[in-house]
C-alpha cells in the first residue's frame, strides 16, 4: 500500500517514508493512495479481542511495509501493561440510552493524544531504520496544550531522536503548562511563544519547509519529522479506537454487527474526526460524523456553507485544545472528496494562506453536507453541560462537554436515536478550575491550581490521576518565551548546532 500527497499526486511513498518525513516536500499531507476496506467478518473477528490485537490487525492493513513482528513490537510497547489506567486502553462507558462515552484519556498525560503519541515513537524509529538509517530525527511540535506533553512523554530518551515543543504562552491551561515545563528527559526542549496556537503551528511549518534549515540539519546528520497530527503516524492509531469502540458496542449488546452508529468529536485540528471519517470509509457503518467546536467555530460555518473563512475573532476559551482557526487535517478530507484533484487543493490552500479563506465546489459541498453535522457552543453552555451531566453521574472535561452539548442539540433537532459514540478527549483534572466552576456554586477563583484540584476531588468524588497530582510543587525546567520570528534560533540552540 502506497501513500500520495494532497498537493502532488505524482508522489508515491511507503508508509515508513510517510511517517519518517511527516510532511511531503511540497507542503502537502500524506494520504493513503487507496483506503483498505474492512468487512463485517473482519469486525466480527475483532469482537472479544483485546485492544492490542485489534490495533495490530488494523495497523497491518495500513503499514504493509512493516513486518508482523515490527507491528507487534510497536503496538505491544505503546500499550504495554501499566501505561494506561484502563486495561481496555480506550473503554466505552454508557452514560444514557444511546450515549456512549469513548474514554481516550487513560494514558500517561491524561489526554487522547496519548493514544497516538505512545505509538508514534515506535512507528517512527522503525520507519527511520527502514529509510534514513543513521540520522537523528528532530521532532518539532506546535501544541495547543495536549500534544506537546503527550509527544514529550512519548519521545523522552528515545534513541536517535530529539524533540522541541512550542506552545502559546497564554493559550494553555496551568496544568498543561506545568506538565510541559517540568518535562524530564535528556533529548527534550520546551519553549513558549508570544502568540496563539496558529502562530506556533505556522511557525513550525515555516521551519519545516525552509531549505536553509534543512541544509543545516543535513550537515549535522539530522532530519526533521513531525509529531503533529499532520503526520500519518498520528492518524492511523486513531482509526483503531473507532473500530475498537464499534466492537465494544457489539460486545455489550448495544448494537448488532452492521448497525449504524453516530460519532461525535470535539474538534480542533481536524485529526481525531478525520480518523473517524477514515473508519467510516473503510466500512464501519457510520450514519453521521458530528463535528463539535467551541466559540472558534470556523468548522461549524464550513460544514454549513462550504466556505472556510478564518478571518474572524480568535477566542481563548475553557477548551484551549480546540482554540484553532486553521484545521490542517481538513486538507486531507478535501483531497478525498474532490476526486483527488491536487491542483484544486493547491488553489484552495493558496487562497487560505493568502486571503484566509476558500470555498469548495458544489461536488464537495454535497458530500460534506451528507457526511457531517456540525455545531458549536460557548464557555457558558460548556459549563452548563458539565453541571447537567455531572448531576446524572458523569464528570466531563471542558472539551468533551462541547461534544456532549453539540450532540444534545443534534438529538433535539433530529430526534435521531442511533447509538452514538462521543469521543472524550481529556481527563477533567487537566482543566480543574473550569470544571470545578461548573459544578460548584461557590467562587473558587482565588484558589491556585492544586487547591482547585483538591476542591474538585471533594466536590465530585472522582479521583485525580496520580500523574497530575504528583506535579504539585515540582520546579519548572523550561521557562523561556520567544517571538515567532526567533523560533528557528530556539531550535538551533536546543540542538546545539
Ligand atoms: C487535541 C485535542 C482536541 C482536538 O483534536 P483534533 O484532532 O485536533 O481535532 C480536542 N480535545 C482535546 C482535549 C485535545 O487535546
Amino acid at each position: 500500500m502506497l501513500y500520495t500527497s494532497t498537493r502532488d499526486k505524482s508522489v508515491k511513498v511507503t508508509s515508513a517514508e510517510a511517517i519518517a518525513h511527516g510532511i511531503s516536500k511540497e507542503g502537502g499531507l500524506f494520504v493513503p493512495a487507496e483506503l483498505p476496506k474492512i468487512t463485517p467478518e473482519f469486525i466480527a473477528s475483532l469482537v472479544g479481542k483485546d485492544y492490542i490485537s485489534r490495533c495490530e490487525k488494523v495497523l497491518s492493513l495500513f503499514l504493509t511495509d512493516y513486518t508482523a513482528e515490527e507491528i507487534s513490537y510497536c503496538v505491544g510497547g505503546a500499550y504495554a501493561k501499566g501505561k494506561f489506567s484502563s486495561e481496555k486502553i480506550a473503554p466505552v462507558k454508557k452514560i444514557a440510552e444511546g450515549k456512549n462515552i469513548l474514554e481516550l484519556w487513560c494514558g500517561p498525560t491524561c489526554a487522547f493524544k496519548d493514544m497516538a503519541l505512545q505509538l508514534l515513537p515506535y512507528l517512527l524509529t522503525v520507519a527511520a531504520k527502514k529509510t534514513v538509517s543513521d540520522k537523528t530525527i528532530v521532532i518539532l511540535v506546535a501544541t495547543s496544550g495536549d500534544t506537546g506533553k503527550a509527544a514529550l512523554e512519548g519521545f523522552k530518551d528515545v534513541d536517535r531522536t530529539k524533540i522541541m515543543v512550542f506552545y502559546p504562552n497564554d493559550g494553555v491551561s496551568p496544568m498543561q503548562k506545568l506538565q510541559m515545563t517540568t518535562q524530564e528527559g535528556n533529548n527534550v526542549g520546551v519553549c513558549a511563544i508570544d502568540g496563539n496556537f496558529d502562530d506556533a503551528q505556522s511557525g513550525v511549518k515555516a521551519i519545516f519547509t525552509d531549505p536553509a534549515v534543512a541544509e543545516k540539519l543535513e550537515k549535522n546528520n539530522m532530519m526533521f519529522s513531525s509529531a503533529n497530527s499532520i503526520n500519518w503516524g498520528r492518524l492511523v492509531p486513531q482509526i483503531v479506537y473507532y473500530i475498537s469502540a464499534y466492537c465494544d458496542l457489539i460486545e455489550n449488546g448495544s448494537i448488532k454487527n452492521g448497525d449504524e452508529i453516530n460519532i461525535v468529536v470535539p474538534t480542533g485540528n481536524f485529526g481525531n474526526i478525520l480518523a473517524a471519517y477514515y473508519a467510516k470509509q473503510m466500512g464501519v457503518p457510520v450514519k453521521k460524523l458530528i463535528c463539535a467546536s467551541n466559540a472558534n467555530n470556523v468548522l461549524t460555518d464550513f460544514f454549513e456553507s462550504g466556505k472556510y473563512d478564518k478571518n474572524r475573532k480568535f477566542y481563548t476559551t475553557e477548551s484551549p485544545s480546540m482554540d484553532i482557526l486553521i484545521s490542517s487535517n481538513l486538507e486531507r478530507l478535501l483531497f478525498h472528496l474532490c476526486g483527488e484533484d491536487d491542483a484544486l487543493i493547491r488553489d484552495w490552500m493558496k487562497s487560505l494562506s493568502e486571503k484566509g479563506e476558500y470555498e469548495v465546489n458544489e461536488c464537495v459541498k454535497k458530500q460534506i453536507f451528507d457526511l457531517f453535522e456540525a455545531g458549536c457552543c460557548n464557555d457558558e453552555e460548556t459549563n452548563r453541560t458539565i453541571a447537567e451531566t455531572f448531576k446524572n453521574g458523569y464528570l466531563l472535561d471542558t472539551h468533551t462537554a462541547v461534544a456532549v452539548k453539540v450532540y444534545n442539540d443534534y438529538v433535539k433537532k433530529t430526534g435521531d436515536k442511533t447509538q452514538t459514540i462521543i469521543a472524550s478527549t481529556a481527563n477533567p483534572y487537566k482543566f480543574s478550575a473550569a470544571v470545578l466552576k461548573s459544578i460548584d456554586s461557590k467562587d473558587n477563583s482565588g484558589a491556585d491550581e492544586f487547591e482547585q484540584v483538591e476542591l474538585l476531588i471533594k466536590e465530585s468524588g472522582v479521583p485525580c490521576p496520580p500523574q497530575l497530582s504528583s506535579l504539585r510543587g515540582k520546579e519548572p525546567r523550561f521557562t523561556e518565551c520567544c517571538s515567532k520570528k526567533d523560533m528557528a534560533k530556539a531550535v538551533y540552540t536546543m540542538l546545539g548546532i
